[in-house]
């Protein structure tokens, strides 16, 4: 028996013994195409040696200095890496252990940075319904998931939710999709003013969408204005590419595709590939001045911030997306995913959409195309499908439908950046023989 606390409390999981390329191998010998990277984590594939012979010799020379009392040379070049790449006036980098910690660092972040310019009264944080920044209490207080927040609904911090910019299910048929964005980014100056500008700290959303909507890009023109509204009142915009980020989606940083910059950004998953678990948060020169010139101290902090062997894990990680030319691969490969999906996917019955972009791609799934209405979520079809494609040998992440109809099931794919053609294909063929199954048993 297993002493392991599962997510999934019944099921016997595989036990994984190795990782080849894009594949993860478990104890019977089972080769499963890892085609969504864990969620969205695993960038290099499994077994890449660069990586791995830079976390050995880090972990030879210096394993963990605690950054209360001295820095580490693989934190301050992974820093300097990043910031050399980081769009607009980003600055400084705080390294933490993971996606929550790092959007639980830019909320406090951005508290304090309010703080220290003598504008207490900043305390209001908008976020958008269906969005994810992850599951300790501030960022799933921050995330607007009902089905994620619903049991831990009297713990959260009270905070306010806009739509996001889902055009599939909510963009009106007589509206272009630039109107559709100018009309949802609108709602963000709407619940300024009802707060009160001088309340409103800071505005986070994902770029692209990833976990609870399945890879959803903003419409054009979507985060110009966003950008606009915040310059408007003061408010700091933060940009959680915890999943969308680091090449995923075809540039290091997410938010470039959208031409817009953050005051706060937040990466993590690809940033350590799954090889050792780190997040960071970039902040703009500005933030991290009001707070040098002004009490001097963050007021928080963890244990492994900045861990060196992590971070020389990083380093590597992105010297080999930038020095293999890999965001290149993600578009030309991203490039051939879409038509693939579309080709085999864009006409099905029940395939309402198909979105993406690089190598960060949504199947929505739905009981009609023609009016859009998902699956009955009882029917717990994503979760089915993923059972089906593992069976198959294919890692793809489920989302299940919402109980009020707004997102129907989806399942997201996040391929290595290595992955070949025919792996690509493969992986399709592995997905297209589980939906029809999965169809197949539930209807
Ligand atoms: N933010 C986004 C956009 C995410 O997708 C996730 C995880 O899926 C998180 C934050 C939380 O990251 P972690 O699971 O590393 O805490």
């Amino acid at each position: 028996m297993s002493h392991v606390f599962p997510r999934h409390c019944h099921s016997e999981l595989p036990t994984a013994v190795a990782g080849d390329g894009c594949y993860l191998i478990d104890a019977d010998g089972k080769r499963y195409f890892d085609g969504s990277g864990g969620a969205a984590v695993s960038c290099l594939g499994h077994s890449n040696a660069r990586v791995r012979q830079a976390i050995k010799d880090q972990v030879d020379k210096l394993a963990f200095a605690h950054t209360g009392f001295l820095t580490s040379e693989p934190a301050e070049a992974l820093a300097d890496l990043l910031i050399e790449h980081a769009p607009g006036d980003l600055d400084r980098v705080y390294f933490v252990s993971g996606g929550s910690e790092a959007v639980e660092s830019a909320i406090k972040l951005a508290r304090q940075y309010h703080l220290e310019n003598g504008e207490p009264q900043r305390r209001h944080l908008i976020a958008r319904r269906q969005s994810y920044h992850g599951n300790t209490l501030g960022a799933l207080s921050a995330g607007g998931n009902a089905w994620r927040r619903q049991q831990f609904a009297p713990l959260l911090v009270e905070m306010s939710h806009i739509a996001p910019c889902y055009e599939y299910a909510e963009r009106l048929e007589t509206e272009s999709l630039e109107d559709y964005g100018q009309r949802v980014a609108q709602e963000l100056e709407d619940e300024i003013l009802r707060l009160g500008p001088e309340t409103v700290m800071g505005f986070i959303a994902e770029p692209v969408v990833g976990a609870t909507l399945g890879a959803v890009p903003a419409a054009p023109g979507y985060f110009a204005r966003i950008r606009e509204i915040c310059d408007k009142y003061g408010v700091l915009l933060i940009l959680d590419e915890v999943m969308c980020g680091m090449g995923r989606t075809g540039h290091l940083f997410a938010c470039n595709a959208d031409n817009v910059q953050p005051d706060i950004l937040c990466v993590a998953k690809g940033l350590g590939a799954g090889y050792q678990p780190i997040g960071a948060m970039l902040c703009s020169k500005s933030i991290y001045d009001a707070i040098a010139q002004g009490s001097g101290f963050f007021q928080h902090g963890h244990t492994y911030l900045g861990h060196p062997v992590a971070a020389a894990a990083a380093l590597a990680v992105v010297r080999e997306m930038l020095d293999h030319d890999l965001i290149a691969q993600v578009n030309s490969r991203g490039a051939y995913l879409e038509t693939q999906l579309r080709h085999r996917f864009g006409q099905h019955a029940h395939v309402g959409d198909v979105r993406g972009r690089g190598l960060f791609w949504g199947v929505e799934l739905v009981a009609d195309r023609q009016t859009k209405a998902p699956f009955d979520p009882s029917l717990g079809l994503a979760g089915k499908l993923k059972k089906a494609a593992f069976a198959e040998g294919l890692i793809c992440y489920p989302m299940p439908g919402t109980r009020d109809g707004r997102v129907g099931d989806h399942i997201l794919l996040a391929p290595p950046f290595i992955a070949s053609e025919a792996e690509l294909d493969q992986a399709l063929d592995m997905l297209q023989s589980a939906l029809e199954k999965t169809l197949e048993a539930i209807q």
